[in-house]
């Protein structure tokens, strides 16, 4: 490891508190907690004020002090600082004060949230002395793994569903990246990677080096304060698969109120959670009070990015949306679909079905009482539809 680790403090444990060394490792050996990133927040305090940060670049890594690298970014240098839009049309006509739309569906350089957590990933992987980068997913995940991999030099391998649609496969092989198709279920090609993650020493970006990859969904929050003028809005409507936006965001908001940039006296956000019928595991134990959630059988649905069984961090989730006073809920495939429509319609937005059930969520929590005509809502489009052709 090299002799500083910038603003990073240690590994540390969700559950018990324990530290580890800043390596490429992501569970506790007493009890499989998964492992965060801690930082030293006085010398962070020291480095990055606001005056500083209006000299910055418009990228996420403007926020690089509260990023998990210990120099400079070297992978995914131009990600994020995405547009905040101001949905005036899409506010009155579902009837709420004010709606905004964070898009990454124009995220550099793979259009989606995806790019993000990836980013932060590889430039850590580089800094551990990794050479080879590799990843399990069924779209997103593959493509921004691919992309940014290839942009810096690394050695890149992708691990698919063997069944999985040509046009999928193609958006990661453009970027020259070795793909590999497994036969299995999800689950069943998560367990092989993590072995393989082991034996050959590979960085994978959602297996070893999950701590510092889900340390980039951070980044939302801090561009959505800075982009609202340092204040938060009364809600924000995340479609969940992982879990790594709302953990990272909710994450976010203390480390601000902590850096003194946001007051405790302003409300921090209420996150909402938004998964398919086909796939609502976060859903189905927030309703039931449970605080883990059970894994899905037999999940379906055409997003992608929500056809997650068996979050690894599904208690925090959980903990996230309640703690912040938040909801969870579910939308069909038909309606997100729908909504992809509506959002370009209304607002010439180009939605992934997974920002569109972001809208749906608003209009069933306004219809239903929960959110209410005077309060703001921002609403995650975290990729575009340019990948869902076939859905329109
Ligand atoms: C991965 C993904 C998500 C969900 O990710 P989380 O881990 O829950 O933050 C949502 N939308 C899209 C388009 C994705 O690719
Ligand atoms: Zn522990």
């Amino acid at each position: 490891m090299s002799k500083s680790a910038g603003f990073m403090r240690a590994l540390k444990c969700r559950e018990c508190g324990r530290e580890y060394p800043l390596e490429a490792t992501h569970v506790c050996e007493f009890d499989f907690g998964p492992l965060e990133v801690a930082y030293n927040y006085d010398k962070i305090k020291k480095s990055m004020t606001k005056a500083v940060l209006a000299k910055r670049a418009p990228t996420m890594w403007r926020f690089r002090e509260l990023l998990p690298v210990a120099n400079e970014p070297t992978v995914g240098t131009h990600v994020g600082y995405t547009p905040l839009l101001k949905a005036d049309r899409l506010a009155k006509w579902l009837g709420v004060r004010e709606a905004w739309v964070k898009n990454d569906a124009v995220n550099y350089p793979t259009l989606s949230f995806k790019d993000r957590v990836v980013s932060v990933a590889l430039s850590r992987s580089k800094e551990l002395g990794f050479k080879t980068v590799a990843c399990a997913s069924t779209g997103n995940l593959a493509n921004s793994v691919a992309a940014n991999a290839a942009s810096a030099g690394m050695d890149a391998i992708v691990f698919i569903p063997a069944d999985l649609e040509e046009g999928k496969i193609l958006n990661s092989l453009i970027y020259g990246v070795r793909v590999v198709g497994i036969r299995g279920h999800y689950d069943e090609v998560n367990r092989l990677c993590a072995e393989i993650a082991g034996k050959y020493g590979w960085a994978f970006v959602n297996v070893n080096m999950r701590p510092y990859y889900a340390e980039g969904s951070k980044s939302m929050a801090y561009e959505i304060a800075e982009q609202m003028g340092w204040r938060w809005p009364d809600w924000m409507i995340y479609p969940t698969g992982g879990g790594t936006g709302i953990v990272g965001m909710w994450k976010a908001c203390a480390e601000l109120e902590q850096l003194g940039w946001m007051s405790s006296s302003q409300k921090r956000p209420r996150m909402v959670s938004v998964q398919a019928e086909g796939c609502a595991p976060i859903v189905k134990a927030f309703k039931s009070g449970a605080q883990r959630a059970e894994p899905w059988t037999n999940a379906h649905t055409v997003a992608d990015g929500l056809r997650v069984p068996r979050a690894v961090g599904d208690f925090l989730v959980l903990r996230a949306v309640r703690e912040s006073g938040g909801t969870a809920l579910t939308v069909s495939d038909a309606d997100m679909i729908h909504a992809m429509r509506e959002m370009g319609a209304s607002e010439g937005i180009s939605a992934a079905p997974e920002g569109g059930a972001t809208l749906c969520a608003l209009r069933e929590l306004l219809a239903n009482g929960t959110i209410q005509p005077d309060e703001s809502v921002v609403l995650f489009n975290t990729g575009g539809a340019l990948k869902y052709l076939e859905l329109v």
